[in-house]
């Protein structure tokens, strides 16, 4: 086993099950880091107590380096840290994976991944890997939407025509998402480079009638409550899924990639609306997920997207799942 850490990649003895994964965590292997971020089966299955967690790899974005990237930190400093966490330095490496949870004989989809060729080029295995799960996408009844960003909404939308992909399940989200979004004059105030984005968002989603709009703390499903984890947008929102003694954090995007903010929690990134407040967020939610012994995933994450955290000093570290 092998932890990301602010020193880097350390060897330790197996995790145990303690955080309710009913298997050992199998060996990372940071020689085939990038194979990793680009798995060759792309469907990983556990259990979160009698709740059945699929994670489904939809694509990677080979993202240029850029210094406006992270606010606070150059590229020089997040190429240490993704050789740190044994990841290629030549991108920056930003891999989605969609998870499906099934509760008794219900299928709750969490986000909808970025839609084959509406995002980046290699995010085009969600389909693919939806059919290799055995999940028909009409078995989908729930949609909880962790926040309006391309990445995670473009999958409910059919490409040039703009159809609703799932028009039969319920679509549900923060009311403070959705009110940001859509509001008046919203658009507009958008910094130029999401407006294109913005007004899809505001042209598409008032037109459909299976919102539902909850508030911090829903119960959205048996066991599946939201935690409105603001700053990444202002209605970004976690879901913390329970069942039995088992926890699952579905962190989203509050930690977004963590070979970079893991040692780095303080690192704002261009993607934050505000990027004080997502750090505070990000202190918040991972001192919980570590106080209560937790499993997490989030969006980001090397397929199959899982993992704990523990304290490093002021810091985290962070040990990946890898496909067994
Ligand atoms: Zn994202």
């Amino acid at each position: 086993m092998l932890t990301v850490s602010r020193r880097g990649l350390l060897a330790s003895a197996a995790i145990t099950t303690a955080f309710g994964l009913n298997k050992k965590l199998a060996l990372f292997r940071p020689a085939h880091a990038e194979t990793s971020l680009e798995p060759t089966n792309g469907v990983y299955k556990y259990k979160v107590g009698s709740v059945g967690v699929t994670a489904v790899y939809d694509g990677i974005w080979r993202k240029p380096h850029d210094p406006t990237f992270i606010k606070n930190a150059s590229v020089e400093e997040t190429k240490a840290a993704l050789a740190k966490a044994g990841l290629t330095t030549e991108f920056m490496p930003i891999p989605l994976t969609v998870i499906v949870l099934k509760i008794g004989n219900k299928y709750v989809m969490v986000d909808a991944g970025s839609g084959v060729g509406q995002w980046q080029a290699n995010a085009t295995h969600l389909p693919a890997n939806m059919n290799a799960a055995g999940i028909d996408r009409s078995q989908i009844s729930t949609i909880v939407v962790s926040h309006f960003h391309p990445d995670h909404i473009w999958g409910l939308m059919e490409k040039g025509t703009n159809a609703a992909v799932f028009p039969n399940a319920e679509l549900i989200v923060n009311s403070t998402e959705y009110k940001w979004w859509t509001e008046p004059g919203r658009v507009e105030k958008l910094a130029e480079g999401r407006r294109p984005a913005g007004k899809r968002i505001a042209d598409v989603f008032p037109t459909w009638k299976n919102w539902k709009l909850v508030e911090d703390n829903a119960e959205l499903a048996p066991g599946v409550r939201l935690l409105a984890a603001p700053g990444h947008t202002p209605g970004h929102s976690a879901f913390l899924v329970t069942s039995d003694k088992d926890q699952l954090m579905v962190s989203n995007d509050t930690m977004y990639v963590p070979a970079l903010l893991a040692p780095h929690p303080e690192w704002q990134g261009a993607y934050d609306q505000d990027g004080a407040a997502a750090v505070a967020t990000r202190r918040k939610l991972i001192d919980r997920v570590i106080a209560d012994k937790m499993m997490i995933c989030g969006a980001h994450f090397p397929f199959p997207g899982a993992g704990v955290f523990a304290k490093d000093g002021d810091a985290y570290s962070f040990t990946p799942v890898a496909q067994s």
